[in-house]
């Protein structure tokens, strides 16, 4: 991969989307710099062990699940919560690898996903208009200038967040990945380090890094920073993506077509799925690359309750699942597993399974995106296994 990173300008150079406006850059260099000289949360070794698993799941021999919060919460983080998010990932996988035959690489959205990517740069409530909150690493969720003021030593936060859930996780002894968005590109570079062996770059903040599909465009800073790591990587692709705009990520982030290391997780919306996925699987098909293809059945399909409450509906989350399992099996292509939002926590943030549109209030915790708890999450897994048979 050090190959690529001649032919790719330094990130830096280019138009980094999403990034928050640090009101002290100063300040953000100290932190930066700090971090810079602390170990990293992951090791190469490990992002290794993870490329070598999704190899399976590339060669359809395997399946991928990853899940986990929307948004992870620096006042959240326990060992109590951490193992329950875990448990319900390993139950999740237990099913789907009795009832398939297939083992499951299982990769949270843990330990480091602290950043989100927003529609609009502000909110207005009641006439008054701040900042947006982006992630526990930017700001807070209160609607008051000084929480929503993006202040850089949240990334110092994070980072022993991080490694505080990788400790709790590591001393579970099941083997589960971590992963995030790969948005703030100063905290990634900066947790960013030669590996010994190889002399390769690898992010340290996690196992497995993703870029949005707000920051995928091709000559963005995010697919640049993505093209000198590595690490296993994802991208999601929503509604947008073209099939030369899949065949260019491919041709930035795996020239050398090396099977596990780029995953595309399609995000398309139930309605949508099975008219635009064909065209992409088959051309990206058709060009001989090892892509992962997962399905995230949630961020297509997002709406406001009438109570204000954003929300999905499981039988939407099933149905795009559906979709793209129709989709590859017509293609002969793998249905390679499931990215979703879920948690161990007995929430009610998506309509179904006894959640009602007027249950939103009863117990509605997520800071950004409604999850699955448990007893949807299990029910998804059950039905996905069904289909994957
Ligand atoms: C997310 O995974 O929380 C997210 C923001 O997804 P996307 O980039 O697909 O919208
Ligand atoms: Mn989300």
């Amino acid at each position: 991969m050090s190959g690529a990173v001649g032919l790719v300008p330094d990130w830096r150079t280019l138009v980094a989307r999403q990034q928050p406006q640090w009101p002290d850059r100063a300040r953000l260099g100290e932190v930066v710099a700090e971090l810079a000289g602390r170990p990293p949360v992951v090791t190469p070794r490990e992002c290794d062990a993870l490329t070598s698993r999704l190899a399976g799941v590339a060669q359809g021999r395997a399946l991928l699940l990853q899940g986990g919060d929307c948004a992870e919460r620096l006042d959240k983080v326990s060992a109590r919560a951490i193992r329950s998010t875990l448990r319900l990932l390993r139950q999740m996988s237990v099913v789907l690898a009795a009832g398939t035959g297939l083992p499951v690489t299982t990769v949270g959205r843990i330990a480091g996903q602290y950043a989100k990517p927003r529609s609009s740069p502000t909110e207005t409530v009641d006439g008054r208009t701040l900042p947006v909150y982006r992630g526990d690493a930017v700001n807070g969720t209160g609607f008051t200038p000084t929480e929503r003021l993006p202040d850089p030593v949240r990334l110092r936060r994070v980072y022993d967040a991080s490694r505080y859930t990788v400790d709790v996780l590591r001393a579970s002894g099941a083997e589960v990945f971590t992963s995030h968005e790969g948005l703030l590109l100063d905290y990634e570079e900066a947790l960013t380090r030669p590996d010994r062996r190889s002399g390769r770059r690898y992010a340290g903040s996690g196992h497995l890094l993703w870029i949005g599909d707000r920051t995928r465009d091709l000559d963005g800073a995010h697919v640049a920073y993505f093209a000198t790591i590595d690490n296993p990587v994802a991208v999601k692709l929503g509604p947008s993506t073209t099939p030369e705009h899949a065949l260019a990520l491919i041709e930035r982030l795996d020239p050398e077509r090396r099977p596990g290391r780029l995953t595309f997780v399609v995000r398309m919306g139930a309605e949508r799925v099975r008219d635009l996925l064909p065209e992409l699987v088959e051309k990206v098909d058709a060009s001989g690359s090892p892509v992962i293809w997962v399905s995230d059945p949630m961020h297509g399909n997002t709406f406001t309750a009438p109570s204000g409450y954003k929300t999905r509906r499981f039988g939407d989350v099933f149905d795009e699942l559906t979709g793209f399992v129709e989709v590859h099996r017509a293609l002969g292509t793998h249905p390679g597993g499931l990215h979703v939002e879920l948690t161990g926590e007995d929430v009610t943030e998506c309509v179904g399974g006894g959640v009602g549109l007027d249950d939103l209030h009863r117990h509605y915790e997520s800071a950004c995106d409604p999850r699955l708890n448990a007893t949807q999450a299990l029910e998804l897994a059950c039905l996905v296994t069904e289909l994957l048979r």
